[in-house]
């Protein structure tokens, strides 16, 4: 808000022709709407905490998927220029609580045997706090005066990094679809919300399919996962063509 001088922070509730609801996956409107947000718990906590590195990032962020946890560093430029990460690390809940009450010394040592030293010395560097991690779906994202967007609409596991990323694409349909309306169409128009219902509805759905497949895939302990899983890492990062594809995908969520 601070960054927003063109937005007005209102106290209490105004009259206007459309609600964009964009308050998160605790969503108290879309409650008081009525919608049911269907929730699927996946039986995991991410584990987050600031990190400082031995060794500059250089700007890449790095991701291991070592089943049944998947851990990533994603470079950041505090607390210390180049050489900071946001950590992300996914866990079955009950380690995810074990490893996040670890002494802090405890936790460096499991995070460098984790990273088996790829990132450099890693240092705790704020405090640690945990999620929940779960997949949520909202039975209707748009009505007569509103729409859901971001998290409030749907949620998906964070090892693809693609949340965010599907709440700013539902920003860009909605105003796509509000632009392209008919001059007589009021913005709060349900059958004119129901267009960016229909043009949100495949690619949030296929990003939850990909995030839980692949959450499923690396979980899994049986074999021919084991082998389709190590098969496949190694044949996306041999072919530069499908890591494009792979990634052009993820920018068009
Ligand atoms: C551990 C973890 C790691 C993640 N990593 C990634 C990643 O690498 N890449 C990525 O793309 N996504 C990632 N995500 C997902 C991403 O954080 C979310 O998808 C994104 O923050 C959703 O944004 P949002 O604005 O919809 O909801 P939120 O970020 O939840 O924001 C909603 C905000 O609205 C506020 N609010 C609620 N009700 C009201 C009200 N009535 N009035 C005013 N304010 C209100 C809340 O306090 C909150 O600040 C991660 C998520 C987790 C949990």
């Amino acid at each position: 808000m601070r960054y927003a001088p063109h937005v007005t922070r209102v106290d209490a509730a105004v009259p206007c022709a459309l609600h964009a609801v964009c308050e998160g996956r605790a969503s108290s409107a879309r409650d008081a709407l009525g919608v049911h947000f269907a929730m699927h718990d996946y039986g995991q906590r991410a584990v987050a905490a600031r990190l400082v590195a031995s060794a500059p990032h250089q700007g890449v962020a790095r991701q291991w998927f070592r089943s049944p946890d998947v851990l990533a560093l994603l470079p950041f430029d505090r607390p210390q220029p180049a050489c900071s990460y946001a950590l992300v690390w996914s866990l079955p809940a009950d380690r995810a609580l074990e490893v996040q009450r670890l002494e802090p010394a405890a936790f460096e040592q499991a995070l460098a045997e984790a990273t088996r030293g790829a990132a450099g010395e890693l240092r705790l560097a704020g405090e640690r706090a945990a999620w929940p991690l779960a997949r949520g779906q909202a039975e209707r994202v748009s009505g007569d005066g509103w729409v859901l967007l971001g998290d409030a609409a749907h949620l998906v596991h964070p090892l693809a990094g693609q949340g965010l990323n599907l709440g700013l694409a539902d920003v860009a349909a909605l105003v796509r679809v509000i632009a392209e309306r008919e001059p007589w169409r009021s913005v709060g128009d349900a059958k004119l919300l129901r267009r960016y219902a229909r043009a949100r509805q495949a690619p949030t759905w296929a990003m939850g399919e990909l995030t839980g497949g692949l959450l499923h895939l690396f979980a899994s302990q049986l074999p021919l996962a084991r082998e389709l899983r190590n098969r496949g890492l190694t044949l996306v990062n041999e072919l530069p063509p499908l890591k494009r594809w792979l990634t052009a995908r993820a920018l068009d969520a």
